[in-house]
């Protein structure tokens, strides 16, 4: 489908898809990167809607697209539904998903630990321990409308399916 394509995305398109991706970067909730806080990520997860850098990137693309789908902000073409979606999310609404109930005090691997930091990233997204419906959906109500709370602690919408949540999209 055209409309979902890269190629639909044009030069001028691309260009302010870039402008729009630097002036995120400068926000101080995008400063650092969303898994490792190394400073100046310039890489994304664009169906997790965060900011990662060059190393945890290369983590996130070792899980799979159908977990994270990795672009880069200089490089890359985006679509506009990408670009829009990160605009709302970031990584500090980002982390208040996937880190709801990291342990208080939690040290996370040092940016140089690529073994350590690949099981963070593994725990945090793919097993979702840190995660909490409950939290998810108060820290993210631009994505989350629900309106009532299974006895599992899911949140339900309207329509009695389960929210749509980042990891969806
Ligand atoms: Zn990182």
């Amino acid at each position: 489908m055209s409309s979902n394509s890269k190629t639909s995305v044009s030069k001028a398109q691309n260009e302010q898809h870039k402008k729009i991706l630097s002036q995120l970067l400068k926000l101080e909730c995008n400063r650092r990167c969303c898994d490792c806080s190394a400073r100046g990520p310039t890489w994304a997860s664009v169906n997790l809607g965060l900011f990662v850098c060059l190393n945890c990137s290369g983590i996130h693309r070792s899980l799979g697209t159908h977990l994270s789908k990795v672009r880069s902000t200089t490089l890359d073409t985006w679509l506009p539904e990408q670009v829009e979606f990160i605009s709302k999310l970031g990584n500090v609404r980002a982390n208040n998903y996937w880190e709801a109930r990291l342990p208080r005090g939690f040290r996370r691997p040092s940016e140089g630990d690529m073994s350590a930091m690949k099981d963070f990233i593994i725990e945090k997204y793919q097993n979702q321990v840190h995660f909490s419906w409950l939290l998810a959906c108060t820290a993210m109500p631009i994505i989350i409308q629900c309106h009532s709370f299974r006895a599992d602690g899911q949140c339900i919408s309207f329509d009695d399916k389960p929210c749509l949540l980042p990891g969806d999209l």
